[in-house]
């Protein structure tokens, strides 16, 4: 399961509504963002999250709407005297963009907290045990971009009719079996997972997916999603302009997401020239299971 907190919704220019790129994801116990624009630090106090066990931040790429937060954020925890080591995962040339900025402020490798830099490369880099993270590189302008799948894997349950059915006591063989394990009952009868776990469930797919010129060669790791955040920064009717800045426009993003087997989309990176109502509409017209994210939206996956 995955809680997504939008803290930022809005493209490079910050409307009333939306404050910069941000979204804060909870899993597990853990607690990261991805992406951090200018003013997330107020944006986590207002949405009522709070900054408590935030120690890991992932950068979809180095646009100033993406990463200005950092400097802030970091000021803010080191007063909280928090001891966590802060870990920051982008592609390495946004990792250089974020290590200038701190190094402009506090000095060359110096920061307010301590903080672990981990270059991005294609592949799986975080596995929690109860879900994972693989990034995929994304094309956007001239950056070093990657989009984000999460998962959590699909488990199987003791079935309890199953249990009462075959006499399975209460206690350490019930673990056993939950754990795949056979196990001997009154030293006669032997008990195979297979005959009390019930299908799998649970798992989910959570894909994000931040600014991006093209969702050409992005469909194998989107496919089946259930749910994709990606950025609409454009409507079809701009769509020479959305060309030009290296974004996608709100049919474009449904087309991916219908052509991709996602469960639901959300839609981010708005640009203030059009209403939300547009925008939706666009999408939904071709994907009908399309959400508006706004600021504050808190969605569970
Ligand atoms: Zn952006
Ligand atoms: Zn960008």
């Amino acid at each position: 399961m995955f809680a997504l907190t939008f803290l930022g919704t809005s493209a490079s220019v910050p409307s009333a509504e939306r404050n910069h790129p941000a979204l804060l994801i909870e899993a597990a116990g853990q607690r990261m963002l991805v992406d951090c624009g200018e003013g997330t630090q107020r944006q986590l106090l207002r949405s009522g999250a709070g900054f408590r066990r935030l120690d890991r931040i992932l950068l979809t790429h180095a646009h100033l709407d993406h990463v200005l937060g950092i400097p802030g954020l970091f000021s803010t925890l080191r007063l909280r005297q928090s001891a966590e080591v802060m870990m920051v995962h982008g592609g390495p040339a946004t990792l250089e963009t974020v290590i200038q900025m701190l190094a402009g402020l506090w000095g060359a490798g110096r920061a307010p907290l301590p903080v672990e830099f981990a270059p991005l490369a294609a592949g799986r880099f975080v596995d929690a045990g109860d879900f994972t993270i693989d990034c995929f590189p994304v094309r956007h302008r001239d950056t070093d971009s990657f989009g984000f799948v999460f998962q959590s894997p699909a488990r199987r349950h003791l079935q309890p009719n199953l249990l009462a059915a075959l006499d399975v006591p209460d206690g350490p063989l019930r673990g056993e079996l939950a754990a795949g394990r056979a196990v001997v009952i009154d030293g006669d009868r032997t008990i195979d997972p297979e005959d009390v776990l019930g299908p799998p469930s649970g798992g989910r797919k959570l894909v994000v997916i931040g600014d991006t010129e093209t969702t050409e060669g992005l469909a194998q790791h989107v496919v089946d999603a259930d749910m994709l955040v990606i950025e609409a920064t454009f409507l079809d009717r701009d769509a020479s302009i959305a060309r030009d800045y290296g974004h996608l426009t709100a049919a474009e993003a449904a087309s991916f997401a219908a052509a991709s087997n996602v469960k639901q989309l959300v839609l981010t990176h708005m640009s203030g020239r059009y209403e939300d109502e547009e925008i939706l509409a666009e999408a939904a017209r071709i994907f009908p299971n399309t959400r508006i994210a706004a600021d504050f939206d808190h969605i569970v996956v």
